[in-house]
């Protein structure tokens, strides 16, 4: 492991060289003067007055080696149906949507808005206003009006683009609806609407506001619009996030170090090469499909696959069989889809030609050592598991074979990636603390290329919510609990603001999680904190069996219960041991896979669970209250 850590190393104390260096990695219009501007941290502004476009990067620039090679393969098992565009394609699409950005007033600096289920002509007007030096806000499409309202007024987007609707699981749903919901509600509505019409969900376009896709398609088809250069630290995107306020946050990204960050990932951490094909199963409404759906492979010259579809439908084999077919290389997806696969033979994978694969990521949640090891053992390739969020674009700690194969510690992210100072601090001293002892994870400033320059419009809200917790420091707090081992493995312990404290005792709820989830019968659950008169707050497991007959009657469950709670007891000691386990069929979480404690934690507590706009099955909450009668 030494080759990784001095190469980390050289990217802390060498940053400018080491950043110089993979800077050439991108076409740059104009070169920067300096590689780094940090004189107002905690804001840093990477290389500074170099011209770029990320479109240019991830489209124009590969026209030449890779013009007739798939660019961006679409599948969609909802609506049945695959497209594959060769990156000339790609090109008269984006310039197709460019053009008619334009036209209907979009240059440099506007926000479009895009509220788009998994379809290319999302990925165009992406590009699209890349290539115009515009600023694309994605919105995902599980929001509903009111989340979609807050972030137009925020953004304030010239245009909104969107479509009738999005098909999920086999069930159609509408867009358009929430979209002329949410204009109602707007302080600020745009003065445009394109509607992709999908045929999905009939709706009636809106007289001097809606437009239609295919129309302005038809319109400007064949038409080149030249690239807006813009410099490095120019905002590429707005993406929301939330945190513990419920006012989402806007992260905003920068065009130049985000082009090389991600440029960088493609090898370092992806182990892959121009040519290959990737195939992440995220959402382009998440970070994750901003940064590898679009952008990363695109401008690491790569085919991207955009699949619209869960991974059950037709079958559990259906990732598998896409891979097996696009001759993928890397995969990327996240531990509740594999959770979700769990529950089927792995035969499903081992029957597929996977030779291609060379290996899969996944992110976005803790991944616990039975699904890890479950899913590397039925694939026989290396599973990674990497940490990162929203804010840092890219993976903060993940295993990197692109500068040296090491071997994977279940249950750990593995190491930090080049670029991130990134701590384990006290959260009472800030101070570093030593191997084995838990801790805020922290980052020291300047974040790396890439990761969030500001919150959109609101600087001194950057500082003030990621900047200031950690004592005597200004560190970035990641607001995770990690520990890291003795030989160097960092482990991420769940959230310090979801931390729950039973009789003057602090207990991560993810270590729980993780001990009850070794126990054979258990498919999923979640812990969560409730309030208590005695102890302040006790812990209660909410637990999917892989058998929901298991727990048919009362004895059984009661039977099944003791044991779970003897598997956590002998495994964390008898504190941790969660003071009721009750049985569900599923747990409520957002579409990203997120399972939405604070909601559990209310309906426990007999209090309103909040902004459900996110949740996947509404019946999963209903299901929770149930389990408490
Ligand atoms: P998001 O910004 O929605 O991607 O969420 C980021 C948060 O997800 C992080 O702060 C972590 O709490 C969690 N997270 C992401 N990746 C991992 C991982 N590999 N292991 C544990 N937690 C993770």
């Amino acid at each position: 492991m030494n080759k990784i850590r001095d190469f980390h190393r050289e990217s802390i104390e060498n940053r400018e060289e080491f950043w110089r260096r993979e800077a050439e990695r991108i076409h740059w219009d104009a070169p920067f003067d300096r590689v780094l501007d940090d004189s107002r941290p905690p804001f840093a502004r990477w290389f500074v007055g170099g011209r770029t476009n990320l479109c240019y990067n991830a489209v124009d620039r590969w026209l030449p080696l890779y013009a007739d090679r798939p660019a961006l393969v679409w599948v969609s098992t909802e609506v049945d149906q695959e497209r594959v565009y060769t990156r000339r394609q790609l090109y008269d699409e984006v310039n197709a949507v460019a053009a008619m950005l334009r036209g209907l007033g979009v240059g440099r600096g506007d926000r479009v808005l895009l509220y788009m289920p998994m379809v290319p002509e999302a990925v165009f007007a992406m590009l699209a206003c890349a290539r115009l030096g515009a600023v694309h806000s994605v919105v995902f499409g599980g929001f509903a009006s009111v989340n979609l309202a807050q972030r137009i007024d925020d953004a304030a987007p010239k245009v909104v683009m969107s479509a009738d609707g999005g098909s999920r699981a086999g069930k159609v749903q509408a867009y358009k609806p929430l979209l002329d919901k949410a204009l109602d509600l707007c302080a600020r509505p745009p003065e445009a609407v394109v509607i992709l019409d999908r045929g999905l969900a009939p709706f009636e376009p809106v007289a001097g506001r809606d437009l239609d896709y295919a129309q302005l398609r038809r319109k400007h088809a064949g038409q080149e619009v030249p690239i807006t250069w813009v410099e490095s630290s120019e905002p590429s995107y707005v993406l929301y996030t939330s945190g513990t306020t419920g006012r989402p946050k806007g992260v905003q990204r920068d065009t130049g170090g985000y082009a090389v960050a991600l440029a960088a990932s493609m090898e370092y951490v992806f182990g892959g090469k121009p040519g290959d094909t990737y195939f992440c199963t995220s959402d382009i409404g998440w970070v994750v499909g901003h940064s590898y759906i679009v952008y990363g492979p695109l401008i690491g010259g790569q085919t991207s696959i955009l699949y619209e579809g869960t991974p059950v439908r037709p079958d559990a084999g259906i990732l598998w069989r896409l891979a097996e077919k696009h001759r993928a290389q890397v995969m990327f997806s996240s531990p509740t889809a594999v959770r979700v696969l769990k529950k089927f033979d792995t035969a499903f994978m081992r029957e597929r030609d996977l030779s291609s694969l060379e290996r899969l990521f996944l992110a976005g949640e803790p991944l616990d050592e039975p699904t890890a090891r479950w899913l590397s053992e039925g694939l026989g390739k290396p599973v990674i598991d990497n940490y990162w969020q929203t804010e840092s674009g890219w993976p903060i700690l993940s295993a990197q074979p692109g500068v040296e194969h090491t071997p994977a510690r279940l249950g750990s992210p593995s190491f930090p990636t080049y670029g991130y100072d990134v701590r384990v601090v006290s959260e009472t001293t800030g101070e570093d603390l030593p191997a084995g002892q838990k801790g805020v994870v922290a980052i020291v400033p300047p974040l790396p290329p890439g990761a969030m320059s500001t919150i959109w419009g609101d600087d001194r809200r950057f500082v003030q919510t990621y900047f200031t917790s950690i004592p005597g420091r200004q560190y970035y707090s990641t607001f995770d609990w990690g520990r890291v081992d003795e030989d160097g493995y960092w482990f991420i312990l769940g959230r310090t603001d979801d931390v729950i404290n039973v009789a003057g005792h602090r207990l991560g709820t993810r270590e729980i999680e993780e001990s009850i989830s070794t126990h054979a019968g258990v498919a999923e659950c979640a812990v969560v904190g409730v309030a208590d008169e005695l102890k302040g707050q006790v812990a209660t497991a909410f637990v999917v069996l892989k058998q929901a007959a298991q727990a048919q009657d009362a004895d059984a469950a009661r039977a099944l219960e003791g044991d779970i709670m003897r598997v956590v007891e002998q495994q964390l000691g008898a504190v941790a041991r969660p003071a009721r386990i009750r049985f569900v069929g599923a747990l409520p979480k957002t579409r990203s896979g997120k399972v939405l404690r604070r909601a559990i934690v209310a309906v426990c507590e007999k209090r309103d669970p909040g902004d459900l706009t996110t949740i996947e099955d509404p019946t999963a909450l209903e299901q929770i209250k149930e389990s408490l009668q």
